[in-house]
């Protein structure tokens, strides 16, 4: 072969190899753009899921707190039953359910004790209808 020959042969030689590279580089590419793109499928599935358990938890969190207040309604519901002492939400005096004091209290504001221990043990004051 004649030294251009060769010459001419080398540089096609090149250019097919630099060809082939870029169509693998290519190649990678789309591979790595369609895993980019499954990743992000799997990204914005586990971001649905963690919304759903979000809602979840609200959704449990108002139910506990539904349960807490039917429980403290039970328990008052059940010292009412009781009746035999009767402070105010708005006061310090625990009374005798039949004092007068306790009969002006508006009966949602009421809180029924069934012994006098409990309810001094939460800080009430005796009225006089109970130190008499
Ligand atoms: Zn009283």
């Amino acid at each position: 072969m004649k030294p251009i020959k060769v010459l001419e042969y080398n540089i096609i030689k090149s250019f097919q190899m630099v060809k082939s590279d870029i169509a693998k580089l290519q190649a990678e590419i789309s591979s790595l753009s369609s895993t980019l793109s499954s990743w992000s499928d799997t990204i914005n599935s586990v971001l649905e899921q963690q919304k759903e358990f979000i809602d979840e938890i609200d959704e449990l969190k108002r139910q506990i707190s539904k349960l807490k207040a039917q429980q403290r309604s039970t328990i008052n519901g059940l010292a009412a039953r009781e009746k035999k002492y009767v402070s105010s939400v708005n006061s310090k005096k625990l009374h005798r359910a039949d004092c007068v004091f306790a009969k002006n209290i508006k009966e949602d504001k009421k809180l029924f004790f069934s012994s006098r221990t409990q309810g001094l043990r939460k800080g009430l004051e005796p009225c006089k209808c109970i130190i008499t």
